[in-house]
């Protein structure tokens, strides 16, 4: 492919996905697989409830046509209990919420609908059958499949496979990734700036994104503006990650070196740069089973990067069947002249349907990002944008 091969944002898009693939299967305890995705459906090893169990605190009662308002009470079970007794008509069992019912209940009645005399229980309520009781297997059937793969493990799926015995499950192993870092300016927050310095802000901040969608295995390296130096820094991070994320030199400047050593390192370039703004020259490729993002030193290029393309890639090896960026549809509340004809991200914010553009649209600033909940696209081509136009907005928080 063409070094200087430009792709418009949907093909940088379906490249990035068409690249990507999952990561693979590995079996993780219900304690550690919160968030991800189910790699392999599951199916129930119970019946749930694996017995008929009484939904109140109350009376379980075996009545029939000669049976209605009297029965005699001959035993008690609370939740918990083992013993399994069976009704006559005419019999019932004072009984507890979650306690197993005896053989032969076909009804369990509200203590406040009863008055017990002389251990005989008189019944103030509407028999029917099966009132009150959970049947067994009502909510699961043994065998059948309790979460789809795919399913996201929640705190209502992790409980409910908890709730079957389940302890481990599969999922996709998470991307082990790396960050590296170039640019002789840049120094770390703590130290005194020099002239011509200043403070070192995308690893902390593309760490924070990977944190929030909880990827948490990051590892972080700084190289300066030096061939050698960035081509072994790279070689060194390939060889340990899924996914390389590098910021800064991938541009054409003298002192950009990050391209040369990639395609040194027998990268396969994918394609180098994106009809957009911010994030023009952002590099993607492969290199073995590493998937690499170069992205553009500018902060807020780097962030939009990874909101749009990084994050959809990892959502994709982590097995979120809804990897693809979703996207709503709101109105502009600012008239907007878009100046060239690359598609846009603007930081924004969304409320309900409409969006507003926020001032300091520039890819080094990033005081008003801070504040955005939304990007903004503009399409490629559509130059002027008016107050009240519907524009595609992708909710970054
Ligand atoms: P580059 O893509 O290396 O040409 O950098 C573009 C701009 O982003 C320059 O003004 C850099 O100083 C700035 N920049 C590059 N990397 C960082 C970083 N890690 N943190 C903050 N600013 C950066
Ligand atoms: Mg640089």
């Amino acid at each position: 492919m063409d070094r200087n091969f430009m792709v418009s944002i949907e093909q940088a898009m379906q490249l990035v996905d068409e690249y990507t693939s999952t990561g693979t299967k590995t079996i993780t305890t219900l304690q550690l697989a919160r968030n991800q995705y189910l790699a392999d459906s599951v199916s129930s090893p119970i019946h749930m409830p694996p017995f008929h169990q009484s939904a109140m605190d109350g009376y379980a009662v075996h009545f029939n046509q000669d049976h209605q308002n009297n029965f005699v009470l001959i035993d008690e079970i609370k939740a918990g209990d083992a013993k399994n007794p069976s009704l006559e008509p005419g019999e019932a069992v004072r009984i507890f919420t979650g306690a197993p019912v005896p053989n032969n209940t076909n009804a369990v009645i509200m203590q406040e609908n009863c008055n017990v005399q002389n251990n005989i229980l008189i019944i103030e309520d509407q028999l029917t059958p099966n009132k009150n009781i959970r049947k067994q297997g009502e909510q699961i059937q043994k065998g059948a499949t309790a979460l789809e793969k795919g399913a996201l493990l929640n705190p209502a799926a992790i409980g409910f496979l908890a709730t079957l015995g389940i302890t481990e499950v599969a999922v996709y192993k998470m991307p082990k990734i790396c960050i590296v870092v170039t640019g002789n300016e840049l120094v770390s927050p703590g130290t005194p700036l020099k002239h011509g310095q200043i403070y070192e802000s995308n690893a902390i901040m593309l760490q924070t994104a990977l944190a929030e969608k909880g990827f948490t295995d990051v590892a972080i390296l700084k190289v300066k503006d030096d061939y050698t130096a960035t081509k072994d820094s790279l070689k060194n991070a390939l060889e340990n990650c899924n996914f390389l994320l590098i910021s800064g030199g991938i541009s054409v400047g003298d002192y950009d070196f990050v391209g040369k050593a990639l395609l040194e390192l027998n990268t396969e370039q994918v394609f180098y740069k994106i009809k957009q703004k911010p994030g023009k020259p952002m590099f993607f490729g492969i290199n073995q089973q590493t998937l690499i993002f170069a992205l553009p030193g500018n902060p807020a290029s780097a962030l939009t990067c990874f909101y749009i393309y990084i994050d959809a890639a990892l959502q994709k090896h982590i097995g979120n069947p809804n990897h693809q960026k979703q996207t709503v549809t709101a109105n502009l509340k600012n008239d907007y002249d878009k100046k060239g004809i690359r598609g846009e991200f603007l930081k924004a914010t969304l409320h309900q349907n409409q969006v507003e553009i926020l001032p300091n649209q520039s890819s080094a600033m990033l005081n008003s990002y801070a504040k955005a909940n939304a990007l903004i696209y503009l399409e490629e081509g559509v130059q002027i944008y008016n107050k009240g136009t519907k524009v595609t907005v992708f909710p970054i928080a």
